[in-house]
């Protein structure tokens, strides 16, 4: 069975999770400083606040913003779900806007549309990895006098105009999951070179305490923490972190490897006249998290007789990205919306295996069943 995906984990990981577990310190400490630290070297930021999951550094991402109950945020619906979920959490409305056909990414046009006197910020996505139009965002977000959020969850190692995703904005949040191109088991980042976000970040996700556990353990003179605002636990702990440096120093390794694959599969699936492949403009340098393929209206069968066919053939595959308006959890809010491009793309696209390592003998089964299949 050829899987959509695997973690690329090694004796390395086990040994730096081991010996964080043999240290003592286990919850955030020495090893979450460490991460941080490398991680914005890595991007390009001047900090980097690391949080459970890239839901959690959502949430404070907007908490930080000054985003508040009722106001709306403006969001792809072709996305995680988590996007919308954490507007919701912080209390504002999630207003949904479409994207482009040929990026998924979102429509900047579509956006200044949206634009209404309660909007306070917008949730950039990257979408799987393929970075968007960050200035045309920033354009239409200082005109509105708007807080810029990007949801770089599938982003890490992901550059646009020629500097790493994490680099361009104030708030940019990133994910660990095993799902993304580097993990921690869970785990998320912020990414930010404002100094007053950068603290505020720090204060919510412990509890909204004024001094942290290694400051009060470490210190020679007794202090006492104080609680400045209801903050949350969204912390990441040093076991997690301790891999999150193995993986950090994989990255670049595993975004070349990917995009090998990538070029292999542009190479050999290009000429099936009813597919459409993901492209790359110049200016926009993907990870690949995922390589999501779209069937044209003269395919010769429907999206989820392919998925069958090629599960029949020992080859796992996935929806395309999903649509949260569609979703049950949504159904109330979203009652009567539309948005066409988005519905589209979701339900003609799929996700096909592409993982570190893959052996050449596995992408060439991929190649080889979507050729007999739609051929
Ligand atoms: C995976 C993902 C999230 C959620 O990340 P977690 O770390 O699992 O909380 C949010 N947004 C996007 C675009 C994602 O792909």
């Amino acid at each position: 069975m050829i899987p959509i995906a695997k973690p690329f984990l090694a004796k390395e990981e086990a040994d730096a999770a081991s010996a964080a577990v043999l240290s003592g310190w286990v919850t955030q400490g020495p090893k979450v400083s460490e991460f941080e630290e490398k991680f914005a070297a890595y991007v390009g930021a001047k900090y980097a606040v690391a949080v459970s999951n890239c839901t959690t550094a959502l949430h404070l991402a907007l908490i930080v913003a000054g985003v508040k109950r009722g106001d709306e945020v403006i969001c792809p619906s072709m996305t995680h779900i988590a996007t919308a979920n954490a507007v919701l959490h912080a209390g504002a409305v999630p207003v949904f806007c479409e994207v482009i056909p040929e990026t998924y990414n979102m429509n900047v046009q579509h956006a200044e549309k949206l634009v209404s006197a309660k909007t306070k910020a917008i949730i950039l996505v990257h979408q799987i990895g393929l970075p968007a139009d960050i200035d045309a965002f920033r354009n239409l977000s200082a005109r509105h006098g708007l807080q810029l959020i990007e949801d770089a969850a599938c982003a890490v190692g992901s550059e646009y105009k020629g500097r790493k995703i994490g680099s361009h904005s104030d708030l940019v949040c990133f994910s660990f999951h095993p799902r993304k191109v580097i993990t921690t088991g869970d785990g998320g980042m912020i990414t930010t070179s404002d100094e007053r976000y950068y603290h505020r970040l720090r204060l919510l996700r412990q509890h909204g305490m004024s001094v942290n556990d290694r400051q009060r353990h470490t210190s020679l003179q007794l202090i006492f923490e104080e609680y400045l605002e209801p903050g949350y636990n969204y912390r990441l702990t040093d076991i997690q972190a301790a891999v999150g440096i193995c993986q950090l120093g994989r990255l670049d390794y595993i975004v070349a490897e990917r995009r090998k694959t990538a070029r292999y599969y542009q190479e050999k699936l290009g000429h099936i006249p009813c597919l459409a492949l993901p492209s790359e403009k110049e200016g926009y340098f993907t990870n690949f998290q995922s390589y999501s393929i779209l069937l044209k209206d003269n395919a010769p069968v429907s999206r989820d007789e392919l998925m069958q066919r090629l599960l029949d053939k020992g080859i796992a595959s996935r929806r395309g990205v999903m649509t949260i308006h569609r979703e049950k959890a949504y159904g109330e809010l979203c009652r009567g919306l539309s948005l066409p491009v988005t519905e589209h793309a979701c339900d003609r696209s799929i996700i096909i295996p592409l993982y570190v390592p893959m052996e050449k003998k596995d992408m060439d089964a991929v190649v080889h069943a979507l050729i007999s299949i739609l051929c």
